[in-house]
């Protein structure tokens, strides 16, 4: 499937899938891509690739793209196919008539996380300087916002604290929520290096992911936790350490605020968060958690690296700060082969959250309430800026069916796929009046919108995107936009049409502007990029070339700050009619909901969506290996088929949410994170049946 004729010239630039950030070489013949050829001089992959990056680009050029901008009165009529200027009047229009009858904060905008940064910038600019609001949030509400949260609460900064080659110098690997070889198979890879070398290997996770045993790599620690009880397992472990004088003193004595770890010690030593009655919550035996514990605290160099099985919880900002709380309190933070590391799901997790997305802040996390913060931007765009925090995504639907949020900017995402609890989302589109959608195909929230605006795949981007690890890199394009404009030009235009003009010339022009208004983006442009290859942030006069390895000498905040971290059981538990625990995940060859790689050549290893049962429970239920099931929440109901495996535990299923045939997050909850309103995920009590005794 690779032989697509031989390459005449290349581009470097970036994968835009996961947070990895693999560089690649876009071999081309004339404007057409015959290969993706990973590169051996990239900083994120030194020349590793997997086969997302290496084989799923083709979706840019695939026959169901839209080409065209079209428009329609009601979603009940055909879609028109119109010229860019008319559709982009008709957007202004729309959209200024919303707000002229129902108020400046009646309308709001999304940003994409697969985006670049420029992209980005200029839809979080469109919401506050040309609608008025602070109305503006990024898909990173679904995926890591309470990293955000609870990295810069305990360290700081809102961002991981280690470049990926810090694997390389660590002793002991502790794996929570996250399955590397399918979502971040790059790192992965590099982490399986290491384990062979020696390094230890913990993973806390509900499912037997590949990691637990593979051919050459077997973790000395799985603890099977029952989804939804991560934070009594942080809580166990930092017991074991605290108790058995594991702490180290002098680390958390010269660097952390001592008032509040005296306040942590006395939260972690309360009787509830022995191993022993953790145990009886999370599944968890009281013997593992010591021994991890024990391994962790004295290994060496202890590294923790993340998912969304960590974020995606109604305590995902808990839990984020309780694995700060202990790498803080084992001394494993700032230096090579420790730290508390996010791996972020797409491309531009991290970029889109640094360009203020946030309806409270503003780029590089700083709050839109703080006047001088806000003075600035109001100063270099020439407009007052609102101080108030404008809506979540998650409240932007609450509003909307309660007739007060009435139009929306989607840049894109595919919300009423991808987002919780399908029938609300549903139902706050409908109630809408105007839904521009902005995206490459024809999306399942493309159904409920007035407006679709093409945008442009990758291989058309000029910009940047800032993998896991902080590092800016440069995407650029190897072919013009399809479509007739680039992204940011679409959202400019816009502006322009409500009555604000951003005067950009060109991509380049965005990132200075980047550059000067957020101190850790200081020494960012494109020049330096491609002088440098890549940098990571913060990229200032004090760091000029960028800073690997964060919290070095003091933490951003100044002292490191414990927050005490009391489990609270989420309201969403199992019972006899619901008795099995749902968590979700992926697999290695396919993306998120699948609108890009089910596009690509990778379809040829995509089967469909499994619910993965354990034979326990599938004997009890009469259910065979292959059998269509029915899988029912207290919100919906799905069918798909039963794949039988001990790679989940009783009481536990597991499936995958790439296929819109499939539905997943029909099922999924409206239980979110209490700091974030990141949706709980990966807690879903449900019942599963055989299909035919519905
Ligand atoms: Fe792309 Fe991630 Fe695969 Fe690298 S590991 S090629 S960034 S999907």
């Amino acid at each position: 499937i690779i032989e697509h004729g031989q390459p005449e010239h290349s581009v470097l630039t970036t994968c835009a899938y996961c947070g990895v950030g693999c560089s690649f070489k876009a071999d081309m013949q004339g404007d057409r891509v015959v290969r993706m050829t990973p590169y051996k001089d990239g900083q994120a992959n030194h020349g590793h690739s997997c086969v997302k990056g290496r084989f799923a680009w083709g979706y840019a050029s695939h026959r169901e793209r839209v080409l065209e901008p079209m428009i329609r009165e009601s979603i009940d009529e055909p879609w028109r196919k119109v010229s860019w200027d008319e559709a982009i009047g008709y957007a202004a229009t729309r959209l200024r008539g919303i707000q002229e009858k129902y108020g400046r904060k009646s309308v709001g905008g999304i940003t994409s996380s697969r985006c670049t940064n420029e992209e980005v910038f200029v839809v979080q600019k469109l919401v506050r300087a040309a609608f008025g609001n602070n109305n503006v949030d990024t898909c990173a509400r679904v995926c890591h916002s309470p990293t955000g949260y609870g990295l810069n609460q305990t360290l700081g900064t809102s961002a991981g604290t280690q470049p990926f080659d810090s694997v390389m110098d660590a002793d002991v690997i502790v794996i929570i929520g996250a399955n590397p070889t399918v979502a971040h198979p790059v790192f992965a890879s590099q982490m399986k290096r290491r384990l062979r070398e020696g390094a230890k290997l913990i993973i806390i996770d509900p499912r037997r992911i590949d990691l637990v045993r593979s051919p050459h790599v077997q973790a000395d620690y799985h603890l099977p936790l029952l989804p939804g009880t991560n934070v009594p397992v942080i809580n166990a472990l930092a017991h074991v350490i605290v108790s058995e004088g594991l702490v180290d003193q002098d680390y958390v004595a010269q660097r952390c605020d001592p008032d509040s770890f005296a306040a942590w010690k006395a939260c972690v030593l309360k009787e509830e968060n022995s191993p022993e009655a953790v145990a009886k919550i999370s599944g968890v035996a009281a013997d593992d958690i010591r021994s991890a514990a024990r391994l962790y605290a004295t290994a060496g160099r202890g590294a923790i690296y993340y998912g969304l099985g960590v974020t995606e919880h109604s305590q995902g900002s808990t839990m984020v700060m309780g694995m700060a709380n202990l790498a803080m309190a084992t001394g494993n933070i700032g230096f090579s082969g420790c730290g508390v590391n996010p791996l972020r799901g797409q491309n531009n997790v991290q970029g889109s959250c640094d360009m203020g997305s946030f309806p409270h802040e503003l780029a590089g996390y700083r709050p839109v309430s703080d006047d001088a913060v806000r003075g600035s931007f109001e100063k270099r765009w020439g407009v007052e800026l609102d101080p108030v925090p404008g809506y979540r995504i998650p409240n932007m639907f609450d509003a909307a069916i309660a007739g007060e949020y009435k139009g929306m900017y989607i840049q894109g995402e595919d919300i009423a796929q991808s987002d919780p609890n399908t029938q609300h989302v549903e139902a706050a589109l409908l109630a809408m009046d105007c839904v521009v959608v902005q995206d490459l195909f024809l999306n399942e929230t493309a159904k409920f919108a007035h407006v679709f605006l093409p945008g442009t795949s990758f291989l058309e981007k000029d910009g940047t995107f800032i993998n896991a690890e902080r590092r800016i890199n440069r995407v650029r394009p190897v072919m013009k936009p399809q479509q007739g404009k680039a992204e940011w030009l679409i959202t400019q235009e816009l502006s322009q049409a409500l009555g604000y003009d951003m005067h950009y010339a060109s991509e380049a022009e965005i990132m200075d502007e980047i550059a000067a208004l957020t101190p850790t983006f200081q020494g960012v442009s494109f020049d330096f990029l491609d002088r440098y290859g890549s940098v990571q942030w913060p990229c200032n006069e004090k760091a000029p070339l960028g800073t690997p390895i964060m919290h070095i000498d003091q933490f951003v905040r100044g002292k490191g700050l414990f927050i005490e971290t009391d489990y609270v059981p989420t309201e969403e538990r199992s019972n006899r009619k619901f008795p099995l625990l749902l968590t979700t995940g992926r697999i290695l060859s396919q993306y998120n909901v699948g609108a890009q790689t089910r596009r690509t050549e990778n379809i040829v290893w995509y089967h469909e969506d499994l619910l993965e049962i354990h034979p326990h429970d599938a004997e009890t239920r009469g259910i065979q290996d292959g059998d269509q099931v029915s899988l029912r929440s207290r919100k919906g109901e799905i069918t798909l088929r039963a794949t039988i495996t001990e790679r989940v535990q009783p009481g536990v299923v597991y499936t995958t949410f790439h296929n819109p045939e499939t539905g997943a997050n029909v099922v999924t909850t409206e239980y979110s994170d209490w700091a974030t309103s990141c949706p709980e995920y990966k807690v879903t009590a449900v019942q599963v049946a055989p299909a035919a005794r519905r």
